[in-house]
């Protein structure tokens, strides 16, 4: 990639213990400029610990990460003035106010006293926090908690936006109003690298994604591309009460169907094609108890089945 924000070579990183775990097993990967970039796995995946070593909050064992041209390891200062960070948790100072928060941050990073109380109030404006500017952080809800952190996180300009988990634990209407903040964020330009196990997340956010498990990156690309990969145009979930190993058997042998499989209590069967087959699924299946059935286009939680065999759900 010719301008890449990010670079990632052979990034690893063990934890002696005990245990010991290769929590990240030498991951490569780039970050266009200007891109959203997702981390998709489930929790323990090693999301967390990548983007500690690109933003310099975990050393690798081994491998390298430059971000904006600079080396991380080599320049910590340098990097951590290109990175802006939302971690999983809330970092907001409680001893002071949401402006404060905003406002030492910027002085952190260099800001006079007044560009600081300018951008503060700015962000302010911007994260739809002006008539909390005074409040205690104890005071906001956790939606605006989280708004407030990715305000502060872009105080000072950053090249790249590294999120952790940014919408967990958010309701859904907060989910989608943070959603909304880093999509106007995408369209100034700003580079985002976000982690989730939200596949909806990932699919609508993200330019690009890696699905990571067990530290390793299994694949890359558009939610398109990846999705297309699955090659089929329809999966149908069944609930059955009766012999599922036994349904799969039966309903892989129908007429449209390309392959079916057990995914932990439900029935996968996957079709080349949505009209045709159902009524033969649907008649099959009510001899194995039919409970339920729900029928979709292959999603990102398809992908992850078809790597891992588990599903990425909590
Ligand atoms: P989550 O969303 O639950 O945080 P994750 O995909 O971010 O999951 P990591 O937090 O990176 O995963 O953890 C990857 C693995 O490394 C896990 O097995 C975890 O237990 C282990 N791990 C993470 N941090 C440490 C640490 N400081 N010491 C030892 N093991 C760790």
């Amino acid at each position: 990639m010719a301008d890449a924000a990010v670079v990632v070579e052979k990034l690893s990183k063990h934890y002696a213990g005990p245990p010991p775990v290769d929590a990240v097993r030498g991951i490569d990967l780039e970050v266009a400029r200007g891109e959203i970039f997702g981390l998709l796995g489930p929790n323990g995946a090693g999301k967390t610990t990548t983007v500690g070593m690109c933003t310099t909050r975990v050393v690798p064992s081994a491998g390298r990460v430059s971000v904006d041209g600079i080396d991380v390891r080599a320049d910590p200062p340098g990097a951590r003035g290109r990175i802006g960070v939302v971690t999983q948790f809330n970092t907001l100072d409680r001893s002071c106010t949401v402006s404060e928060n905003l406002q030492y941050h910027c002085r952190y990073f260099g800001m006079s006293h007044r560009d600081a109380k300018a951008r503060a109030q700015e962000l302010l404006e911007t994260f739809r926090l002006t008539d909390r500017a005074g409040a205690s952080v104890m005071a906001l809800s956790g939606g605006m908690a989280q708004r407030l952190q990715v305000a502060r996180s872009i105080a000072h300009r950053p090249v790249v936006l590294f999120l952790d988990e940014p919408t967990s634990g958010l309701d859904p209407q907060s989910r989608i109003a943070l959603w909304e903040v880093l999509g106007a964020l995408h369209d100034e330009g700003t580079t985002v690298i976000l982690t989730t196990h939200y596949m909806e997340e990932a699919d609508r956010l993200c330019d690009r994604l890696a699905v990571i498990d067990h530290g390793e990156i299994l694949i890359m690309g558009t939610p398109e591309q990846l999705k297309r990969q699955v090659g089929v145009e329809t999966v149908v979930t069944l609930r059955l009460d009766g012999d599922r190993a036994g349904a799969v058997t039966a309903l892989s042998v129908l007429p449209g169907v390309d392959r079916a499989e057990v995914v932990e209590d439900e029935v996968l069967v996957y079709l080349a094609e949505r009209e045709g087959p159902l009524p033969g699924i649907v008649q099959s299946a009510l001899g194995f108890g039919l409970a339920d059935l729900a029928v979709a286009e292959p999603t990102l939680e398809t992908v992850f089945i078809q790597l891992t065999g588990r599903a990425l759900r909590d």
